[in-house]
């Protein structure tokens, strides 16, 4: 028998994938922000783990107010960008490169955040659950700031020094 039947079945599905998605980057952001060496990006990370925490109490709420208790199902697709992220950083030893490839491999999974929140937003909205909505759009709004905050720091700078050769100055005009 097929367990997802319905657009709510398919709502909790999405709800417990992402909850575990979100534990895996409670993980993962602290070894991050241990890793980098620039210290705004290490900043960054530190925030977003505060950030993430609270996102996590969030998705609590919702189960709450599904009356489910919380539960997790394994998120395989975090789980990807994870070990592929971990995987690049071994063949890594320049750390601007490896600041670059940190801080590309944290966007991928912030994308992936904020895909699944705004499906879960859209269907909740459909089925007429406004505030468990209006949560899930909270968290898709920090995420879509943490990962404009990302774009800016790798433009301005990480993506820079990284193109920079180790012991080579940059060139001046
Ligand atoms: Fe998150
Ligand atoms: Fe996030």
């Amino acid at each position: 028998m097929p367990a997802v039947k319905s657009l709510k079945d398919l709502f909790v599905n999405e709800l417990k994938d992402l909850y575990h998605a979100e534990k895996q980057m409670t993980r993962s952001l602290p070894k991050m922000a241990k890793q980098v060496s620039n210290d705004t990006l290490k900043e960054h990370f530190e925030e977003h783990l505060k950030e993430t925490e609270i996102q996590i109490t969030r998705l609590e709420k919702v189960f709450e107010e599904l009356d489910m208790s919380p539960k997790t199902k394994k998120c395989i697709g975090m789980e990807g960008i994870i070990s592929e992220g971990n995987e690049l950083l071994e063949e890594i030893e320049d750390p601007t490169v490896l600041d670059a490839a940190i801080l590309a491999a944290a966007q991928k999974a912030e994308h992936y955040e904020i895909s699944s929140y705004g499906t879960l937003a859209t269907y909740a909205e459909l089925l007429g659950m406004d505030d468990v909505a209006e949560m899930l759009r909270e968290t898709l709004e920090e995420e879509k700031a943490t990962d404009e905050k990302l774009t800016q720091l790798a433009e301005s700078e990480i993506n820079i020094e990284a193109k920079t050769e180790a012991g080579e100055e940059e060139e001046e005009e």
